[in-house]
């Protein structure tokens, strides 16, 4: 039977009474941002096709949320099976998927792997479980059933049946198992949630973070602490979803991927030639092998070659039982059709054969959750069989620009003015790094229009790149504005160039995102962009990616004050040696974007660097390969 996810309906088991919860309604609890069944409701409808809440109190709260909501058709909150009754009665499609309000850690795969155990084993019911130690711990509530298993579900609640695996005993049920164990932690009491909510979110506020910094001054940090800070304030964007394998080349895997397969499935030839057995191999002199049948890629041979026999054998082709070793055939003696002859030590026992999973062993991780996927690693993902992959939804970012004296391109160029170039910057920038991009174009240095601006990308992103106005310029209304619109903070950092940031989160009609306020000056942008939002960025997107930092030899001295950190723009070649070797490029200065055009990469001076020497080694970043 062909049935994708798409044929499952989705209901969420909100009906209880909530008496650990001090008897409030957990759904509704808020968490990280959201109500709890939200998250809930949004890994769903990632995953299945209709989504229904089994509720008994705050209907319309449910309702809210865009889902139909049943109440119980049975008196006195039977327990969670009778909210699945009135879902399964209501459910309008061959298979039902219940879940526990209070899982917003749910996994993302639930639907599909619930699905295939289900169709695999011609199934009535399959439910999640995890391994605990040795223990297997079931989660019968994450379950999947056909629709039309009411009538059994129905005569058990008659007969008084309460319990949650209790009414499918007659029926065929199949328990699958899921690596994850905290997917399926639900939350039960009210301080459990709290707990989590500070515990994994953010500790509050900014000011929290930074106290993690010793002798914290927004006027004077280091390069190294606003990276600690922004790093450990930024939450990574949990939703994730099943891409085809193509189109996740640039996205974040959002889990591990795990072989399901030994690749290759079989030992096999490395070489076009002859499969025979080591232990014939000659000690001296020549030995001539009888050819007994041909093994082509894709084609193996049943045959089992006996003493002093061989298989003549193609790159690829399965390995026939009891051989090991594979003489190459231009390194056969003589050969006819019947006959090949070989000299003693020409290969020795097991040469040119490729052992079964040595590529990749069957139940060994193929690749890690965080990882940007590369062309190698479709390949990778293709030869384990998969044709879709999970990854972390892209993060969308706003950004604009701000400053009365700019313009847009195709605009006239008003005395004084300049061309908005920033914007191009940032957008390739943003570009390289996958995310979805809301450009929202040049915002006028008015209190108005950049509340207005910030509110429109908070609702709308998850993180905001702004550029200008961080200083304090006198027509700058952007700092103000964005610290009246949440947890914003200005910093003086110690580098070259670049020095103002603002960052923080923004909060507007319940929405919030991050906020990275960048300098004006285009290679200012870049600077802060690479080192300080690219990395933070990222880690909203779940990935694991630091910045490429290599070490070159600098081919002349270059100025450098200790106390702050430097970037300066550097050609990279190699130098008579053959080693890398780097040059700064001719204008420095911070408003000249050229400097940028005509590096391929950047020279990191550290803080605590001073003059440095011909000759000596320095941190570089290469452009290329950076995203
Ligand atoms: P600000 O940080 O707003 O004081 O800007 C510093 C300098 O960068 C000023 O010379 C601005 O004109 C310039 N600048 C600001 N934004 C942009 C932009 N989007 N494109 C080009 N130059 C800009
Ligand atoms: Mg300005």
């Amino acid at each position: 039977m062909m049935m994708d996810t798409g044929a499952i309906s989705a209901l969420v088991l909100a009906g209880g009474r909530g008496s650990r919860m001090g008897n409030v309604d957990k759904g509704l609890q808020p968490f990280r941002g959201a109500t709890m069944v939200e998250h809930v409701l949004a890994r769903l409808r990632a995953q299945v096709g209709p989504v229904a809440i089994s509720a008994n109190r705050n209907l319309d709260a449910y309702r809210a949320l865009g889902a139909t909501v049943l109440p119980d058709e049975l008196p006195d909150y039977p327990g969670p099976l009778a909210g699945l009754a009135t879902g399964l009665r209501a459910c309008a499609t061959p298979l039902l998927l219940t879940v526990p309000c209070d899982s917003p850690f749910l996994p993302p795969d639930l639907a599909p792997r619930l699905l295939a155990a289900l169709l695999k084993n011609d199934a009535d019911v399959v439910y999640a479980a995890t391994q605990e130690g040795t223990r297997i711990q079931t989660h019968p509530v994450f379950c999947l059933v056909r629709a039309n298993r009411l009538a059994e579900l129905s005569a058990y609640l008659r007969e008084g049946g309460r319990r949650v695996d209790g009414w499918y005993r007659g029926l065929t049920s199949v328990e699958v198992l899921f690596e994850d164990s905290d997917a399926f932690r639900n939350i039960n009491t009210l301080d459990e949630l709290r707990a989590m909510d500070d515990g994994l979110q953010a500790p509050g506020t900014l000011a929290q973070v930074a106290s993690c910094v010793n002798g914290y001054d927004p006027e004077a940090l280091s390069v190294r602490d606003a990276q600690r800070i922004i790093r450990q304030f930024v939450q990574p964007v949990r939703a994730v979803e099943m891409v085809a394998l193509r189109s996740a080349l640039g996205r974040v895997l959002a889990r591990d991927l795990t072989s399901p397969i030994d690749v290759p499935a079989h030992d096999n030839s490395a070489m076009d030639g002859y499969a025979l057995r080591g232990a014939d191999l000659p000690l001296d002199g020549v030995a001539s092998f009888k050819v007994v049948d041909t093994v082509l890629a894709g084609r193996p041979s049943s045959i089992v070659p006996g003493p002093g026999e061989c298989v003549r054998i193609m790159t690829g082709g399965v390995m026939p039982q009891g051989c090991d070793s594979v003489l190459p055939q231009e390194f056969a003696d003589s050969v006819s059709d019947e006959q090949m002859t070989l000299r003693a030590g020409v290969i020795r026992a097991g040469d040119n054969r490729r052992l079964a999973g040595e590529d990749l062993a069957k139940g060994s991780p193929a690749l890690r959750a965080g990882r940007i996927v590369r062309p190698a690693d479709l390949g990778l993902v293709a030869s384990l069989g998969f044709a879709e992959v999970p990854v972390q939804r892209r993060l969308r970012v706003a950004f604009f620009s701000t400053g009365d004296e700019l313009r847009s391109i195709g605009q006239a160029l008003d005395e004084g003015c300049v061309y908005d170039s920033n914007r191009y910057t940032i957008y390739g920038m943003l570009q390289r790094l996958g995310c979805e991009i809301i450009d929202m174009g040049i915002v006028r240095d008015s209190p108005e229009a950049l509340e207005q601006a910030l509110r429109t990308a908070c609702e709308n992103a998850d993180a905001i790149v702004t550029s200008g106005g961080v200083s304090v310029g006198a027509a700058d209304y952007t700092r103000q504005v964005m610290a009246q619109l949440g947890d914003v903070t200005f910093w003086k950092i110690g580098m070259r160039p670049g020095r103002p940031l603002a960052f923080g989160r923004i909060d507007s009609n319940g929405r919030s995102a991050f906020l990275f306020g960048l300098p004006g000056n285009p290679v200012a942008v870049m600077v802060s962009f690479y080192f300080f939002a690219r990395e933070a960025l990222l880690r909203m997107m779940g990935a694991d990616a630091p910045l490429p930092l290599l070490r070159a030899r600098s081919g002349a001295p270059i100025r450098k004050k200790p106390g702050r950190t430097e970037y300066q723009r550097g050609i990279v070649t190699r130098g008579a040696d053959g080693e890398p070797e780097v040059r700064i490029t001719g204008s420095q200065g911070s408003g000249i974007l050229r400097s940028m055009s005509e590096a391929n990469c950047m020279v990191v001076l550290h803080d605590e660097q001073g003059n440095v020497a011909a000759g000596d080694m320095v941190d570089i970043l290469p452009f290329e390969g950076l995203f």
